[in-house]
């Protein structure tokens, strides 16, 4: 917002009106506008928005599967297959989209979605990537915990509670929930138990499994605006599913045996195309099949949903340093502005940054756990920051040293 450092009053480009009329104008490269034709033009964009499905997603350009890969680099270390199967599928789905609102007169062939499954350790970027991807194309995006539905029990109603986030996520524009990503975490905690004997509930985990089917499978489903099912009177919301992307994420702790013992036999059966020594036993999470996914406790329905599978890698010590220092928003950088705010220039040591890469491998915290180091580090020096604005603060390795103590109490 400016005004022009000119002799004559500036005037709304849109409606002719002088600014002392309209009140503030905005400016713009070629001209400006006032808060009526901004209102008014939200007006009809939302109208044209809501009737023309085929004008909005044209309006928004789909990025190309590079694009996208390139855009998750910046957020993203590591994990390049992963990234470039999420790239391929998410602009395949988009694609889609486009095609099938163009033909969905009289047309017969109907692209198919696929829904993509993420098998990796926890803390290794499944949600961030989910959710950068949905930055990148604007479509509403929420995450649901597939433990949560576990716990409500198996009536199927429930599940219909991880629409209420997507709308909710959309402001309650259904159209633009229709297109958006869900983000299913923990997928591999609805597994069904069968195959151990101590644990009994199993039912809930197929019960929920039942239901999700549902949701994938593209159908129009009743949402009730509020979730929760305590409130029959209030009015339901019909959700069209085929257009959303469902994007499951799970550890799958132990998954790597049932990988391996059929490895072993496709190899000694002579049917497999790699030979024993080919296969890299430190990551057999890169050779994950559907098959696997089932052994493991998922329904083939539920597995039959998620045509595409791919894998996080373990991150090494080498990903946790970039972690903490190469990401648009990585915690140093993001530190590193907090105290500019204050006046102090911050830097972290080469040394500094290795300890509390060995501690958050010490103590088994993974990417996730870098945060809680460097907070702990960070509290007492930012509790006095203000007194040194103007100067600058190095941390070290003696720095980080000094908090060990807080940091031991994390162990536990
Ligand atoms: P999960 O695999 O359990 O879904 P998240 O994506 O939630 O893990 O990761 C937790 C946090 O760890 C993220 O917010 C991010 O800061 C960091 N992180 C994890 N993996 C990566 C990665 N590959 N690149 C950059 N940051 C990562």
């Amino acid at each position: 917002m400016a005004k022009q450092p000119s002799q004559k009053e500036n005037r709304c480009t849109f409606c002719g009106l002088p600014e002392s009329e309209t009140g503030q104008l905005i400016s713009g490269l070629h001209g400006f506008i006032c808060k009526s034709c901004v209102e008014q033009a939200g007006e009809i964009y939302k109208k044209y928005y809501k009737s023309s499905e085929i004008a909005t997603l044209d309006a928004i350009p789909i990025p190309t599967p590079r694009e996208i890969k390139e855009h998750l680099d910046r957020y993203v270390i590591g994990q390049d297959d992963a990234k470039k199967v999420l790239s391929v599928a998410v602009y395949n789905h988009y694609k889609r989209l486009n095609y099938n609102a163009r033909n969905n007169k009289g047309n017969d062939t109907e692209i198919e979605k696929t829904n993509i499954i993420v098998v990796g350790e926890t803390g290794t970027g499944k949600t961030l990537m989910a959710r950068t991807i949905a930055k990148i194309l604007h479509v509403p995006f929420c995450i649901a915990d597939a433990t949560t539905l576990t716990e409500a029990g198996y009536v199927g109603d429930d599940v219909e509670n991880v629409l209420v986030r997507l709308l909710q996520a959309a402001d309650y524009d259904v159209a633009a929930a229709e297109r958006g990503i869900v983000f299913i975490d923990e997928i591999d905690k609805i597994a069904r138990k069968s195959d151990n004997p101590s644990i009994t509930r199993d039912v809930s985990g197929e019960g929920v499994q039942q239901a999700m089917l549902k949701l994938l499978e593209g159908a129009v489903v009743n949402v009730p605006p509020q979730g929760g099912r305590k409130h029959p009177e209030q009015k339901m919301i019909a959700v069209n599913t085929q257009n959303i992307l469902f994007i499951a994420g799970g550890a799958f702790d132990g998954i790597e045996r049932d990988i391996a013992s059929r490895m072993k036999t496709s190899v000694i059966g002579f049917s497999g195309t790699k030979t024993r020594e080919e296969i890299n036993q430190h990551n057999l999470l890169q050779y994950i099949q559907p098959m696997d996914l089932k052994k493991f406790g998922l329904i083939p329905e539920l597995v039959g949903r998620f045509p595409m599978v791919t894998h996080l890698q373990p991150l090494d010590r080498d990903a946790l340093l970039r972690i903490l220092t190469e990401p648009k928003n990585a915690l140093v950088k993001q530190y590193t502005e907090l105290f500019k705010m204050d006046n102090v220039q911050l830097t972290f040591d080469q040394a500094a940054l290795e300890l509390i890469v060995d501690k958050a491998v010490e103590y088994k915290l993974g990417a996730r756990g870098l945060r809680s180091i460097v907070e702990t580090v960070m509290t007492d020096i930012m509790f006095d920051l203000p007194a040194h604005r103007g100067s600058s603060i190095t941390i070290t390795a003696e720095t980080v040293g000094e908090h060990l103590g807080n940091l031991e109490t994390m162990k536990s």
